[in-house]
């Protein structure tokens, strides 16, 4: 199954646990625009042409809202799976935000920095007509960093004519980027984990984590676990998989990606094999690469009980229902890592007003609204007649609150 038929397969489940009919299911699954462009970017390589996107997918309760993503596996499939799920997310959490995402299909690590900026450029002028501080406001995704950001915001104000620094987010500090942004995903991850484990009496401390990936999202919530006194007990990137019994102090970790090494590096029992981490032994494992990391091929040898989705779309549907037959809770993308488009949201807000708040302020909003969303979807998911997921439960408050807005505004 594609990623796109998997989330579309999770608003379905909803759906029909709402009881809406096939015409809602069909507005709900659709697009309202998919902008394709080809790139023609001079690099040091040489001419390239590369294929780019961006998909919008209900504004019914706001402005698109959405990342970039330049990796080499990034097509309208995926990128439509991602605008989705935006809009499920941005509606669990409650801002007035719809779905898009972006993304340019090209392997970044082969160009240099004034290359990335190039594309970062084009990109922005490509979709600039589309784009907007009312209508459709970018972000970060994978290897797209605060510097793109600032590309693009530069590239659109010169084609626009003035300041509008609202129309993209996770911009760097000296921009008007939030305090706060960088650490946003992985802390709202933490802030979810931390009341899903007060439900079972149970703290971070001493919990053997796993996390698969070593970028933005992961290398950050490592560093915050820690310090709550967990144990990082395996951790993976493209490279391959470290494993210390002990628990690694991120703080090694980080300064080896400093120096864009692996963290196969790290002191350890280290394998190249990448996908080791998934199934090392831990308590709760953290997927925070890309999609369809964990399927029915390796669920059957996942140890941990709790699955954090920091990464979009990492557990397929079929290895879901085998980790919950397992007694394995997922507590799903939509939930978990939203609190990177939650301060996106914070940011701009900000922008908006020109008017900027402490980190202190926006970690306190950022906790409050991720403890409020858990405790909605948990709610959800124990009203549901029968037995359901976290993931069910997320995907029933989003939908509901989507249609609600549709039906208001006389879309359905
Ligand atoms: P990133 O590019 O900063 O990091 C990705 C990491 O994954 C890198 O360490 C890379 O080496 C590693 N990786 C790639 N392929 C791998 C593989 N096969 N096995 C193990 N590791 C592998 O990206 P990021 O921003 O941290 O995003 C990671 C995930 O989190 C994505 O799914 C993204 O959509 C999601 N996410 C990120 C944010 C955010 O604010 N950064 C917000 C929400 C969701």
């Amino acid at each position: 199954m594609t990623p796109f038929a998997q989330v579309q397969n999770h608003v379905q489940s909803a759906t029909t646990a709402l009881k809406y009919d096939e015409a809602t299911l069909a507005k709900l699954t659709k697009p309202d625009a998919v902008h394709e462009h080809v790139l023609q970017v001079e690099t040091s390589l040489g001419t390239r042409s590369l294929p780019a996107y961006r998909v919008q997918f209900n504004n019914a309760r706001g402005p698109y809202k959405g990342g970039i993503r330049f990796h080499a596996d990034a097509d309208k499939d995926e990128v439509q799976a991602l605008a989705l799920a935006m809009a499920v997310k941005c509606a669990v959490v409650g801002i007035p935000l719809g779905g898009a995402k972006g993304g340019v299909s090209f392997n970044p690590k082969e160009y240099s920095k004034n290359d990335l900026e190039l594309i970062s450029r084009a990109y922005a002028s490509a979709f600039a007509s589309v784009l907007g501080v009312d209508s459709d406001i970018p972000a970060p995704d994978v290897n797209t960093t605060p510097e793109v950001m600032a590309y693009m915001l530069d590239e659109y104000e010169k084609i626009i004519g003035k300041s509008e620094p609202g129309m993209i987010t996770g911009k760097p500090l000296s921009l008007w980027g939030s305090a706060g942004r960088g650490i946003a995903t992985a802390q709202g991850g933490v802030y979810v984990l931390e009341a899903y484990l007060k439900t079972k009496n149970e703290s971070l401390s001493k919990k053997r984590i796993a996390i698969q990936g070593y970028g933005n999202a992961g290398a950050v919530i490592a560093r915050l676990l820690y310090e709550k006194g967990a144990l990082i007990v395996a951790v993976s990137d493209s490279q391959g998989t470290a494993i210390n019994e002990a628990g690694f102090n991120p703080a090694e970790l980080d300064a080896l990606k400093r120096e864009k090494k692996s963290v196969l590096e790290a002191s350890g029992q280290n394998s190249p094999d990448s996908s080791a981490v998934l199934i090392s032994d831990a308590d709760i494992l953290i997927p925070a690469a890309l999609d369809n990391a964990i399927t029915e091929a390796n669920a059957p040898q996942v140890t941990a009980k709790i699955i954090l989705e920091l990464a979009n779309n990492p557990v397929t549907p079929e290895a879901e229902a085998l980790l919950t037959s397992k007694g394995v809770d997922c507590i799903p993308d939509v939930l978990a890592n939203a609190g990177g488009v939650t301060v996106s949201y914070f940011e701009w807000v900000q922008n908006r007003q020109q008017f900027y708040w402490s980190e202190a302020e926006v970690l306190s909003k950022l906790q409050t609204r991720m403890e409020q969303s858990f405790a909605d979807v948990l709610a959800l998911k124990n009203a549901q007649p029968t037995e359901a997921t976290f993931r069910q439960g997320a995907y029933v408050l989003g939908i509901s609150r989507i249609v609600e807005a549709m039906k208001i505004r006389g879309r359905i």
